[in-house]
C-alpha cells in the first residue's frame, strides 16, 4: 500500500499505527451507535460462598452484540470508551439496568434480602463529583438497599486518584454500599491505599487462583493476602475459579467467597434466575466443602 501511495511516506505507519488508530476511532464511532440502538446488555455472574456453593451476589457484567462483528470483549471496548468518555454512558446504563434488575428479583424473592450485585466502575467515573448523589438517586429509583451493591475499582484509582475521587469514595461508602479492589495484587505493591480508602473488600485476580492447589508459591501468597485482608477486617473473594482443586485450596487458606466458570459463566438475566433462584431460596447450610460439586 506504501508503493501504492507514492515515495515519501512511512510504512510503519501505514501498516500498524494507521490502522490500529482507524480501529480505534472505528470503534469508538460504533460505540456511540451501540448506546443509542441498545446493543449493549449486561449479563451477572454468580458470587458464591465456597463452603455451599450458594450465590451470595453476582457480578454485572457489559456485553456489546455489535450487528455485523457480533460479540466485541469488553477488554476491547472498555478501554476506548474511557478515553473517549463515553464510560459515563455506557456506566449509567449498566448500573441503571443491574439496579432495575436487583429491584425486580428482590420483589420476586428471586433473591434472598441480602444479595448484592457488583459494578465495575472506571477512574473517570470515579473522578465524576456528583456520582454518588446519582447512585442515592438510582438506588432510591429502583427501591434497593445500599448495602445490596458493591462498586468494583481497580488499585490505580486510589494510588492515581485525585482529592475528588477520595471524596468520592467516602460518600460512596457512606451511602452504605460495599467498595471492592477487583484484580486485587495485579497493580502496586504499596498496600497503603487499603487503610486511607474506605474499602471493604478485595477480589484476588485469577492469576493467583490459576495455580492453586498445583504451585505451592501461589498457595502462599494467597494465603498473606487473605490473612493481611482479615487483619484488616476486610472482605475477600477469589476470581476466576475453574477447577475443584483450586476451590479446595481456596477453602483452606481461608477464602470464604469465590467467582469463576466452576460455579457459572455470566449469563442474562433471565437464565441467571432460572439458574440460581431456587438455589438462592435454599437455606444456608454449611455443607463439607469436598461434597459440593459443580
Ligand atoms: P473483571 O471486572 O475483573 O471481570 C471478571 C472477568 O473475568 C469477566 O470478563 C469474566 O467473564 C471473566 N471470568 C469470570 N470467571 C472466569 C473464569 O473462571 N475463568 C476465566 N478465564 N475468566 C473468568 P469480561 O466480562 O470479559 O470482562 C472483562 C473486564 O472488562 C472486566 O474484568 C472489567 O474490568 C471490564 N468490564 C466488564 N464490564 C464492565 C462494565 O460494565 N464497566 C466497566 N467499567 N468495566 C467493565
Ligand atoms: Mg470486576
Ligand atoms: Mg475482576
Ligand atoms: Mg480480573
Amino acid at each position: 500500500r506504501a508503493k501504492a501511495e507514492g515515495p515519501g511516506r512511512s510504512t510503519i505507519f501505514d501498516t500498524s499505527m494507521h490502522d490500529q488508530a482507524r480501529e480505534r476511532i472505528e470503534l469508538e464511532v460504533a460505540l456511540r451507535q451501540a448506546l443509542s440502538d441498545d446493543q449493549l446488555y449486561v449479563v451477572y455472574q454468580p458470587i458464591v460462598r465456597l463452603e455451599t456453593g450458594m450465590p451470595v451476589g453476582a457480578e454485572a457484567l457489559v456485553r456489546w452484540e455489535h450487528p455485523t462483528r457480533g460479540q466485541i470483549p469488553p477488554m476491547l471496548f472498555i478501554p476506548i470508551a474511557e478515553d473517549s468518555g463515553l464510560i459515563s454512558q455506557i456506566g449509567t446504563f449498566v448500573r441503571n439496568e443491574a439496579l432495575r434488575q436487583l429491584g425486580v428479583w428482590r420483589s420476586q424473592g428471586v433473591v434472598s434480602e441480602s444479595f448484592y450485585l457488583s459494578i465495575n466502575v472506571s477512574p473517570r467515573q470515579l473522578s465524576e463529583p456528583d456520582l454518588p448523589l446519582v447512585v442515592s438517586g438510582e438506588l432510591f429509583k429502583y427501591g434497593v438497599p445500599a448495602q445490596c451493591v458493591a462498586l468494583e475499582m481497580t488499585e490505580s484509582v486510589m494510588v492515581d486518584g485525585s482529592s475528588v475521587t477520595a471524596r468520592v469514595l467516602h460518600e460512596l461508602r457512606q451511602l452504605g454500599a460495599k467498595l471492592l479492589v477487583d484484580d486485587f495484587g495485579t497493580g502496586f505493591s504499596a498496600l497503603g491505599y487499603l487503610r486511607r480508602f474506605p474499602v471493604t473488600g478485595v477480589k484476588i485476580d485469577r492469576s493467583f487462583v490459576i495455580g492453586l492447589g498445583k504451585n505451592v508459591e501461589d498457595d502462599e501468597i494467597v494465603r498473606a493476602v487473605v490473612a493481611m485482608s482479615h487483619a484488616l477486617g476486610l472482605s475477600v473473594i477469589a476470581e476466576g475459579v475453574e477447577t475443584v482443586l483450586q476451590r479446595e485450596a481456596l477453602y483452606h487458606v481461608g477464602v470464604v467467597n469465590g467467582q469463576g466458570w466452576l460455579w457459572g459463566k455470566a449469563v442474562p438475566a433471565t437464565e441467571f434466575a432460572e439458574r440460581w433462584h431456587l438455589a438462592a431460596a435454599l437455606p444456608d447450610i454449611p455443607l463439607p466443602v469436598a461434597a459440593v460439586t459443580s
